[in-house]
């Protein structure tokens, strides 16, 4: 019995050690700048010893893997910026989005803003310490969590991915304009903007720069439509974000058609389109509800359960790989 305990056990040790030492609620230090800085959750203080997200969010924050991956991101991206600015044909859009731009056309950047160039895992720690009530009715549960988020957001407390602001500062002073395409709403936008300065990321013009999302006025969910308008003016060297839907629509359907959707794009990925890692949350989880998949990636309260046990259904066993997944049988 100790035995199937001890993993879960140590787990949670782990955390704890990891976080233990003070009382405070600021959210957790910037990778570069762990010495002396409090951190989060005092002994006793994780109410949800299994939650979920633990071990994602403890990689995204401590992990030398994590800090690894940033560092290659933002490499690549600034060769791919190199070789865009030496060939009058390079786009990073499909034709279809990019259209007929002139050879002199300005130069931009299209990048998703959270888990891309902000940090908000302090925010995930915060769901983790501070659950949403789990007796909570659905739609309350999402109302609550809503809340929570906008309180994030006020606060700007979110922290610039590493080397993020250099790269988009470096393209800048090149002539590259670099174009916000976040599904932040329209309330959100003046917060975000001054995080966005806070946080050191160029931002000249928080009006045109950043582009929300707002249904009613066709910015909607699929950034596409958001792509275009930024296309409309100028040759898009590049492309970045965390979430497949940061490169392409249609993105919210089955594990399988997703792959497919990377699949068919294989040559683009490391070159015109450079891709964060967010193991914490995103459409990727969406897509794992099956039936509820237009459902938000945040599930709490009475709803949290049954989401979890649905997702579980999607783990591969070793025989998976005697038995390869649907798409592959076709
Ligand atoms: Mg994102």
């Amino acid at each position: 019995m100790q035995s199937i305990v001890r993993g879960p056990a140590i787990l949670v040790l782990l955390a704890l050690s990891a976080c233990a030492g003070n009382g405070g609620s600021k959210p957790a230090a910037p990778l570069d700048d762990l010495s002396g800085v409090p951190r989060v959750a005092p002994p006793g203080a994780l109410k949800d010893p299994v939650h979920d997200n633990l071990n994602a969010v403890l990689w995204t924050q401590t992990s030398a893997e994590y800090r690894a991956l940033a560092a290659q991101a933002f490499n690549q991206a600034a060769r791919t910026l190199a070789k865009a600015r030496a060939d009058a044909a390079f786009s990073a859009l499909p034709e279809a989005e990019q259209g007929k731009i002139g050879a002199d056309a300005p130069l931009a950047i299209i990048t998703d803003i959270d888990e891309t160039v902000l940090d908000n895992s302090a925010f995930s720690v915060d769901l983790i310490q501070n659950p949403i009530n789990p007796a909570l009715a659905p739609a309350e549960a999402r109302k609550a969590f809503e809340q929570r988020w906008n309180d994030w957001v006020a606060q700007r407390e979110a922290l610039p991915i590493p080397g993020a602001a250099e790269l988009l500062a470096d393209a800048e002073k090149n002539g590259i304009t670099v174009f916000y395409i976040t599904n932040r709403k329209d309330p959100e936008k003046a917060e975000t903007c001054n995080n966005l300065v806070q946080a050191k990321l160029p931002l000249k013009d928080c009006a045109t720069q950043v582009l929300t999302r707002n249904d009613a006025e066709g910015r909607t969910k699929d950034k596409g439509s958001r792509r275009k308008m930024v296309a409309a003016g100028h040759r898009v060297v590049l492309v970045m974000g965390d979430n497949l839907g940061d490169f392409l629509d249609g993105v919210y359907v089955s594990p399988e058609e997703r792959a497919a959707l990377v699949d068919q794009h294989a040559t683009w990925w490391g070159d015109r389109w450079i891709v964060l890692p967010n193991p914490m949350y995103g459409s990727w989880e969406d897509a794992l509800g099956n039936g509820a998949i237009d459902a938000a990636s945040h599930t709490f309260g009475a709803e949290q359960e049954r989401r979890r046990l649905e997702k579980a259904r999607h783990l591969r066993a070793v025989d998976w790989w005697a038995n390869p997944a649907p798409m592959e049988k076709k």
